[in-house]
């Protein structure tokens, strides 16, 4: 299997080469040259399968540079129920006959990006071994990226993580889930800033070519096609719970922001995999809504980009959804370019066809809806009133949108992407009372922290870099003149 841009360049890649990196050359994102096709009699074989023997099937249609038992073991080793706290890893929770929600929220951090990070800590941990090669990742967080980066880091040869966050915004709850690691390889910055400082500042030693090259500087972000792949074991493991016979439909609903996760059950869906509808849920922050309700994909400036009780949904712009419209587009790189490059690069904006409009409900089976902070109370009181289940505030969007969207007679799957004990403050306006929270979390807050505070300032965090990378910086200062 190679591996294409978005953006139409003739290059073709294996899949270890694009593993470590982040955007294509010409600034497209890597999708497979085709989707595997699973027919009936795969399903059926494939749903008797633990949930690592399922991952393996589906990575082995995808990755053809890694030995199959190599592939098969780093599976095996990431999908534990040591790790993931039960044997389906991803267990469905059916609320009513037909209406059921798929816990991707039991790893070590509590949101669904463990599914996708403990994977890519595997893999790059792998990967860098047979090259005899070292990463530095650097990334920029707000709360669940960066600490499921790390959570899946951790420990790992020949990765470091430099993490930054901003002074004082995060909840307590996830400070402590960051800062308490005691691992030498993880480096907690914290910004005298806002997150936005964090981001130019990683974007800013990105930029810096020398440095990143010298530093080996890599990135962990949404638009990883590993993560995304990972993402689709689990539409499948869904399917496979909710229904009994092979080819039946079930619709997903994907609490949504940069348009990963939901992307990955479009993979799933291309693949073949009898998907009736993937609806869209968004907060506030309704970019995606407004595409799939006008045909209008407009970015928002960040004065517009709404601070919400889902802020893991909070995003200006969907950096994965470039991925769907170049397989609406027929896989035409150029008209995609033209798309992304040209117009939203340019005005921020762009508008459909009305006939590739169409073909979104129609052909791909796109629907969404919009949610709000009232919308989040009530649907968490309901939840838990009606049916004794107590959720997050962002399977709280995509319950309110579930329940809209519903077609009655086939089974709808709602991914709960964190616990309620993530976002604590706003359960408590919602039920008047604290979120449950696992054993195993008692007292974090009280843990030992370990964290650096840095200026918000771009040579600040390139010398804790150079510092803590010994290695590397040798002969630097000599070189540059002290
Ligand atoms: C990241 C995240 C989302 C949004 O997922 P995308 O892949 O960015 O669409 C939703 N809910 C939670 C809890 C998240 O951490």
């Amino acid at each position: 299997m190679k591996y294409i841009s978005t953006r139409g360049a003739a290059e073709r890649r294996g899949f270890s080469e694009i593993l470590l990196e982040g955007l294509a050359p010409d600034g497209g994102l890597y999708l497979p040259e085709r989707y595997p096709q699973v027919d009936t009699a795969t399903l059926k074989a494939w749903r008797r399968l633990s949930y690592a023997d399922l991952a393996f099937q589906i990575l082995s249609l995808y990755i053809d540079d890694i030995p199959a038992d190599d592939l098969h073991g780093i599976c095996r080793r990431t999908y534990t129920e040591a790790v993931f706290g039960t044997p389906q890893i991803v267990p469905l929770k059916t609320l009513q006959p037909k209406l059921h929600l798929e816990a991707l929220s039991n790893g070590p951090t509590l949101a669904f990006k463990d599914m996708a990070m403990q994977l890519l800590g595997q893999l790059f941990e792998y990967e860098l071994g047979r090259r005899g090669q070292t990463l530095n990742i650097l990334g920029a967080t707000s709360g669940d990226t960066g600490s499921a980066a790390e959570y899946a880091m951790r420990g790992k040869r020949g990765v470091r993580v430099f993490m930054l966050s901003p002074h004082g915004r995060m909840s307590p709850f996830q400070q402590a889930q960051m800062f308490s690691l005691q691992d030498e390889n993880i480096h907690n910055l914290v910004v005298q800033g806002v997150f936005d400082d964090c981001q130019d500042i990683v974007k800013a030693v990105s930029n810096d070519l020398a440095f990143k090259r010298r530093y080996r500087i890599g990135t962990v972000n949404s638009i990883n096609w590993a993560r995304l792949l990972a993402q689709v074991v689990y539409y499948f493991a869904g399917y496979f719970q909710a229904t009994e016979e092979d080819g039946q439909p079930v619709s997903f609903t994907v609490p949504s922001g940069n348009f990963g996760n939901i992307c990955a059950g479009h993979v799933a869906r291309m693949m073949g995999l009898p998907i009736a509808r993937l609806v869209c849920a968004t907060n506030e922050n309704d970019v995606l809504d407004e595409f799939f309700r006008t045909g209008t994909y407009r970015v928002r400036a960040s004065a517009e980009t709404h601070e919400t009780s889902s802020p893991s949904m909070d995003i200006s712009k969907a950096s994965n959804f470039e991925r769907f419209v170049y397989d609406l587009l027929g896989r035409d790189g150029q008209r995609t370019a033209a798309l992304f490059r040209d117009a939203v690069e340019g005005d921020g904006r762009f508008t459909l066809a009305p006939e590739d409009f169409a073909r979104v409900p129609r052909d791909f089976g796109f629907v969404s809806g919009r949610s709000t902070h009232a919308d989040r109370l009530a649907t968490i009181r309901h939840c838990f009133d009606r049916y004794g289940v107590m959720i997050d505030t962002h399977t709280a969007d995509g319950l309110k949108v579930a329940l809209e969207r519903r077609d009655p007679q086939v089974p709808m799957i709602v991914l709960e992407t964190a616990l309620p004990v993530k976002f604590a403050a706003t359960i408590r306006e919602a039920l008047g009372r604290e979120p449950d929270r696992p054993a195993a979390l008692d007292g974090i807050e009280a843990a030992p922290k370990r964290f650096t505070v840095v200026p918000a300032d771009v040579q600040a965090v390139k010398d804790h870099i150079a510092r803590h990378c010994p290695e590397l910086s040798a002969g630097v200062a000599a070189a540059s003149g002290g």
